[in-house]
């Protein structure tokens, strides 16, 4: 019976381990992903994701441009379709648009034809607002960064967003920023984890319906962004940090 109770713990103790390896942001059991440079780089990438979302990343991009920082944005394909104006208005600004798949769903509990499904109807929105993708040889700022919702992955996600072509992208410091708190708490918490060369994720929109109040994140935005740049912190896109450090 110790035998068995064990065997037992020991395979709890495996499938707890393998579903917090599943949702994990920096978890590489289940296939590399980026997470962020080596400790103590002079560089920050900050990444948006949940839009588009009206008001809210419009403030958001005269808070970026007020800084002249570039970010990189997750956006929902859904949303993308119900405002390709805004989507088209983060290119526009310079900023690199990536995958966020079409509805948010938690890909873990997908079957494989609904995360192709997913991902297609994302970039497919996505082409449609912006126009090209980034395997044609025109200069499209569709990239082909994913990011999978609430973090969510398993083995056959990640093969399936590599045979469409995109790049993984998890983050390694969290805003925890999908409640609203105030400013402060959002940029505390951030703080707290910075350590050079830092993917941060935040949001601009929620995933649930299109409006959610982000004037919290957007603030928060424009102190971190001070106070970083004022340590001599370069705020980088995904791909410039992934060309720079390959
Ligand atoms: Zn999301």
């Amino acid at each position: 019976m110790i035998g068995l109770a064990l065997v037992t713990g020991v395979t709890t103790a495996a499938i707890t381990a393998a579903g917090y390896q599943s949702m994990a942001p920096t978890g590489q059991w289940f296939g590399r992903t980026f997470t962020g440079l080596p400790r103590g780089i002079k560089q920050l990438a900050l990444t948006y994701d949940d839009g588009p979302n009206d008001p809210h990343t419009f403030h958001l991009l005269d808070v970026l441009a007020r800084h002249d920082a570039q970010a990189t944005f997750f956006l929902i394909g859904r949303y993308v379709q119900q405002r390709p104006d805004i989507a088209r208005d983060i290119v526009k600004a310079g900023h690199i648009v990536g995958n966020h798949t079409f509805t948010h769903p938690l890909l873990t509990f997908k079957s494989a034809a609904e995360v192709r499904q997913e991902l297609s109807d994302c970039r497919s929105g996505l082409e449609d607002a912006i126009g090209g993708s980034s395997n044609s040889a025109s200069s499209s700022s569709i990239s082909n960064l994913f990011r999978p919702p609430f973090g969510g992955r398993r083995p056959g996600v990640l093969r399936i967003a590599r045979q469409l072509g995109l790049v993984p992208i998890m983050w390694n410091v969290t805003g925890f920023d999908w409640t609203a708190p105030p400013a402060e708490v959002i940029e505390q918490k951030v703080t707290k984890q910075i350590r050079g060369g830092d993917v941060i994720l935040l949001h601009d929109g929620g995933h649930k319906e299109m409006g959610a109040d982000r004037s919290q994140t957007v603030l928060a935005t424009d102190h971190l962004i001070a106070k970083y740049k004022s340590e001599a912190c370069e705020f980088k896109t995904i791909p410039q940090m992934l060309a720079a450090n390959p």
